[in-house]
């Protein structure tokens, strides 16, 4: 009598999966019982060539149908191959089963692809900028928590692979037997596997650690931006090139400068008196103060135009503009000889509007300065 548990309960489908079922059901008790997400781990070692012996027969019509028949008593051949399977087979099965996109790649921060270098996992961090920061650019030394490689720890040579990193398999083909080879899904191509790792380092033998990197921001960037740093991310496990640092990048927003896209935009109030005769204002600029001049008979809603002083762009050489808007200010607080000087002026024709096509009302300055 066999003491094997069923094939379909091994995966947890039911009679009638069908193959796409059975595949996804094998996927993931796979990688429940990963050998490297249960190092040392005796029965999850067993449970991972039980689901792959399971998922040989179950995913060969043929030998389902006879398993279907006569259960694990197979007549004539002894049994079904799965039964022999070492490590190598039920590794050189994932090629197929997880295809490109393993999900052991992820395990490791891993790309797809059978010729890939190892690499570690990216970095991503936030970053603040005030506005006077992305029109100049600025080098930042940012604190980040790394894993590195840590110190101390010894590897034994990967039983899987023999200490090659890579796994071969014969595929019978029309042409004969072809040999393939690809990354040693057990140690990831590296050959080894950690023995002893010292308390606070990682099973794949990274421990964090506080770095502090020195980042330059080019000028006009903006909020939502990610830079990448290539290999300032965390090291890969046992070998083979680190991640990247991502750095997204967060604008503060300025006080006095609103941007849009490029272009700097400044709000400016004027007394009615400096609209009318006219004056020289400072208004605020990147690098400075920026002194502008006020024709008299100005209108309110106007728009003055700073040529080059916005944001440069970050592709090109080209740069925004600021733009300043103009409100004239009416006073709300009088004294009565305040009122009475005025009231003196309400009947004069000049203080009449009289807006002729100079005079742009809303619409049109919209369209003009903005689109
Ligand atoms: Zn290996």
């Amino acid at each position: 009598m066999s003491t094997k548990r069923d094939y379909y309960e091994i995966l947890g489908v039911s009679k009638n999966a069908t193959p796409e079922e059975i595949k996804k059901a094998y996927r993931k008790v796979a990688i429940q019982f990963h050998p490297d997400k249960n190092p040392g781990n005796k029965e999850a070692e067993e449970k991972f060539k039980e689901a792959a012996e399971a998922y040989e027969v179950l995913s060969d019509n043929e030998k389902r149908a006879q398993y279907d028949r006569f259960g694990h008593q197979r007549p004539g051949a002894g049994g079904f191959r799965g039964q022999d399977m070492n490590m190598e087979d039920i590794f050189s099965q994932f090629g197929d089963i997880f295809g490109g996109g393993s999900p052991f790649d992820s395990f490791f921060g891993g790309g797809g692809g059978r010729t890939r270098q190892r690499k570690g996992s990216n970095l991503r961090i936030k970053l603040k900028l005030s506005l006077e920061e992305i029109a100049n650019g600025v080098e930042k030394k940012i604190k980040v928590n790394r894993l590195i490689r840590a110190e101390g720890v010894t590897f034994k040579n990967c039983t899987t692979c023999g200490g090659t990193g890579q796994v071969r398999k014969v595929v019978n083909t029309m042409l004969g037997q072809m040999v393939s080879t690809s990354t040693c899904p057990a140690c990831n191509g590296a050959g080894q596997l950690i023995d002893k790792r010292p308390p606070g380092v990682d099973s794949s033998g990274l421990v964090s650690k506080e770095d502090v990197i020195s980042v330059k921001i080019p000028a006009g960037v903006s909020d939502g931006m990610q830079l990448s740093m290539s290999g300032k991310g965390n090291e890969a496990p046992g070998g083979g090139v680190p991640g990247d640092l991502l750095i997204l990048i967060e604008e503060t927003e300025d006080k006095e400068l609103k941007r849009n896209g490029n272009d700097l935009i400044y709000d400016l109030h004027i007394s009615f008196i400096d609209a009318a005769l006219g004056t020289s204002v400072d208004v605020p600029s990147i690098g400075g103060k920026a002194r502008i001049k006020i024709e008299p008979g100005t209108q309110s809603g106007k728009i003055l135009r700073l040529r080059g002083k916005g944001l440069k762009d970050i592709n090109g050489y080209s740069s925004g503009d600021q733009l300043i808007y103009i409100n004239v200010w009416t006073p709300k607080k009088l004294t009565s000889e305040e009122k009475a000087k005025l009231e003196a002026l309400r009947s004069s024709p000049n203080f009449q509007p009289h807006p002729d096509s100079s005079d742009k009302g809303f619409f049109d300055r919209m369209k003009e300065y903005f689109g």
